[in-house]
């Protein structure tokens, strides 16, 4: 018989509980119990409901108050001392080292996070040192597997595996120089052993223990330890299903498939091709295979067809026994029901399968595989059949004007008139800015006045022409301000804009957007990404308006500002009917609409952000070069299309370009800002050594903490950046844009940040 199989499930809580309640906690309004409380429920939906689809592996452990990788730091004791010796209770040390934590004579930041492989989602990055004292402070995987059996749920608990662990860790600060956190696998193998001992003592039959990092290059260097791992660990755990996703095997399948595991599960979602390789390597062994055929990183229906005709394939070789069937990755990345959305129209919501649904697809899938006669089950695959048939009859629907709009992109198309360094010449002279101009990254402070004034705009309490005028006031104040104090390259202030991607997507045609289709970012932070479901384009103008009223009621020279067409698609959920490339290269020409328009209108520099442009990077080598070419493409057909004059902009919330340089420098904006606060000037350094040749605004302050930065200070940096960067080229700015904050800290800082560079100009 074929079994079904769910990876992980999204922990927020089919209305947010999760996040209500742990923000409830942290501002003292309930207790750790009643959090507690709240986190028995959404476990409890989470594994009656899946249960109650049908799949017959339900996972647990993989719950989470904040982040799955932290928990497993906090129960390994991998918790660095600045936490320790405050009097914190273990939940509070929990969510200090997630947020930080400044209270009651506290004050301690955060563990550093990054990007979950290519996800948005984000972990908190375990510090490791020849210090670290690994001993098992609590057994979560334990724990969770009894809550869900005194449910009468029979799980499988979920483990992230110790070598991705310790992979994924970085050294702590009182690491030796050249300290390698996987040097500590024989000191945390006996915590594993400890941990999955227990599992199987509480009756555990199998375990799924992930490995994500098999599918990077880097696991290649890894044979002997993932070897030495798992040769100790199997003896003493429950069935070990090692689970890989998000990626290929590639050349790690040779050792992987020698691993003495009783099972593996691929990602065929995002590799199907590995299946045939997978199955030879496989067929000699005695491994059970684990099939990821339903998406966990996407929201669209799976193809039951396709799906059972991979399973087959695997049947085929392996026999039915031998075979599971299940969701591609954990469904964390997805929102969890699609039953929450009321205003998508009856022919969009039967595109779609949220975490739920998509439970539901592993356990027909697997049933039908089994050979079910099942009636419900035969209804069941005959409206697949149906829906996907009417999603791909949707999909012939183009858009030809926009389809032979990206046929017909030619390479002049990419690029400016001329060279940066005429472009250079010009605009000094056309915007006239002095010498190292101040500027800032866009948004000024989203207060709750305007946050309301837009629920009020949603809810039909005031008309669309009281809310523009409500935003030009904003916009008037924000201008008055920035004069006031002095900026030299001024912006409208976003008040406009619920999210900086959503903002355009409602404005594309090809978008939908979901009521209740929150995903986990990090922490307490869900979003809400847009659906981009057929071509986009765009009909009418989108922020014309705003910034052309900002620069009416100044001389002073207005930047535009605009979503570049990277971000937009990597923080969407993208078709599945149609390359990345073509969605991006789609919204770039919408783009480029309007950067044209905007030098229409009069404003003389546009900033087209790309933050998300790096976290889309293939996570395999060899793949870079292809995604590179059509990101970098996409931006300048979006920036290229205007005269020399115009000066165009591009912001990134990061300085660590590294091995992407060469691409950062063919974007060929003629200024960019970046991150250069929190990270020393060493990643200036780096520019320098590149022969970084446009105009650069590295930010002078930190804009994610309330803190005033001093004017010294802002002096200090503003040389330090001199020494390695030549004057002309260089631009003063924050180093993000400023909607989190308030105004108070905002004003005291723009303030001497003015100051500062007034500095610099009579000092350099
Ligand atoms: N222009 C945007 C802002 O200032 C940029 C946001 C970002 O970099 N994430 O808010
Ligand atoms: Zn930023």
């Amino acid at each position: 018989m074929v079994l079904s199989s769910v990876l992980g499930f999204p922990r927020i809580g089919v209305n947010r509980e999760v996040k209500k309640a742990v923000e409830a906690y942290w501002g003292g309004k309930i207790s750790a119990d009643e959090l507690t409380k709240v986190s028995a429920e959404v476990k409890k939906y989470n594994w009656t409901n899946v249960k109650a689809k049908g799949v017959d592996l339900v996972p647990s452990g993989e719950f989470s108050l904040y982040d799955h990788v932290l928990d497993h730091s906090a129960s390994f004791n991998v918790i660095p001392k600045r936490y320790l010796g405050h009097g914190l209770s273990a939940l509070d040390i929990y969510f200090a080292m997630g947020r930080g934590r400044q209270a009651d004579g506290v004050d301690v930041p955060a563990c550093e996070m990054k990007k979950w492989f290519d996800s948005n989602y984000h972990f908190v990055v375990p510090e490791l040192s020849d210090e670290t004292d690994f001993k098992l402070n609590f057994n979560k995987a334990v724990e969770e597997y009894n809550e869900a059996k005194a449910l009468g749920i029979e799980t499988r608990p979920v483990v992230l595996g110790p070598v991705s662990y310790l992979v994924l860790g970085k050294p702590a600060r009182e690491a030796k120089p050249g300290f390698q956190p996987i040097s500590l696998l024989p000191k945390l193998l006996p915590v594993y052993k400890q941990l999955l001992a227990e599992l199987k003592a509480a009756g555990a039959t199998s375990v799924q223990i992930d490995e994500p990092i098999l599918v990077l290059d880097t696991a290649a260097y890894l044979e002997k330890q993932y070897a030495t791992a798992y040769s100790e660990l199997v003896p003493v755990a429950p069935k070990i299903v090692l689970t890989t996703y998000f990626g290929r095997l590639d050349s790690n399948l040779t050792f992987v498939a020698k691993l003495p595991v009783a099972g593996l599960h691929i990602d065929l979602d995002r590799a199907p091709a590995q299946l045939n390789a997978t199955l030879a390597a496989v067929k000699p062994t005695s491994l059970v295979l684990s099939l990821g055929v339903v998406s966990g990183r996407n929201i669209w229906k799976t193809d039951f067809q396709a799906a059972i005709k991979l399973g087959q394939k695997a049947i085929d070789t392996l026999g039915s026994d031998r075979v599971i069937i299940a969701t591609s990755s954990s469904l964390l990345h997805t929102p969890v029901t699609l039953s929450s959305e009321n205003k998508l129209t009856a022919e969009q919501k039967d595109w779609f399968s949220f975490a739920l649904e998509k439970a539901s697809e592993v356990a027909v899938i697997a049933s039908v595989l089994s050979g079910s006669q099942d009636a419900q089950v035969t209804a069941l695959l005959e409206q697949n059949k149906k829906s996907i048939a009417a999603r791909r009859a949707f999909e012939t629907n183009s858009n030809d004007a926009v389809r032979k709009r990206v046929a017909a992109i030619t390479p002049e198309m990419l690029n400016r008139k001329s060279p940066f360094a005429v472009r250079l010449e010009v605009q000094k002279k056309h915007l006239d800015l002095p010498k190292f101009p101040t500027t800032t990254i866009g948004s000024f402070p989203q207060t709750k006045e305007i946050r309301t004034t837009r629920a009020k705009l949603g809810k039909g309490e005031i008309s669309q022409a009281e809310y523009d005028k409500f935003i030009e006031k904003e916009i008037e104040t924000v201008v008055r301000f920035q004069e006031k104090v002095g900026l030299d390259l001024l912006v409208h202030g976003e008040p406009e804009r619920n999210d900086m991607v959503q903002y355009f997507g409602e404005q594309l045609d090809g978008f939908v957007f979901t009521q209740n289709g929150w995903v986990q970012s990090y922490g307490s932070r869900y979003v809400r990404p847009p659906i981009i479901v057929s071509d986009v384009s765009r009909p009418f103008p989108m922020t014309v308006r705003w910034s052309s009223y900002a620069q009416s009621v100044t001389k002073k020279p207005m930047k535009g500002m605009l979503t570049g067409p990277v971000t937009i698609l990597n923080w969407s959920f993208p078709r599945a009917d149609v390359s990345r490339e073509i969605q991006a290269k789609q919204l770039a020409l919408a783009l480029r609409d309007e950067v044209n328009d905007l030098e229409k209108a009069g404003i003389s520099a546009i900033q087209v952000d790309e933050p998300a442009i790096r976290e889309g990077l293939p996570l395999r080598r060899s793949d870079w070069d292809t995604y590179l070419t059509w990101a970098v493409d996409s931006f300048r057909l979006a920036t290229a299309g205007v005269t020399d004059t115009l000066q165009t902009h591009s912001h990134f919330c990061y300085s660590d370009f590294g091995d992407i340089f060469p691409s950062i420098q063919r974007l060929d904006a003629d200024v960019i800002s970046i991150e250069a606060s929190k990270s020393d000037m060493k990643l200036l350094q780096t520019f320098k050594e590149y022969g970084y040749s446009n105009e650069i605004g590295p930010g002078v302050y930190d804009i994610h903490s309330p803190r005033v930065p001093g004017e010294q200070e802002i002096k200090d940096r503003i040389a330090a950046m001199l020494e390695i960067l030549p004057d002309h080229l260089l631009f003063i700015n924050p180093d993000c844009g400023l909607k989190t904050r308030g105004w108070k800290e905002t004003e005291a800082s723009l303030a001497n940040l003015v100051a500062a560079a007034r500095w610099a100009r009579q000092q350099f």
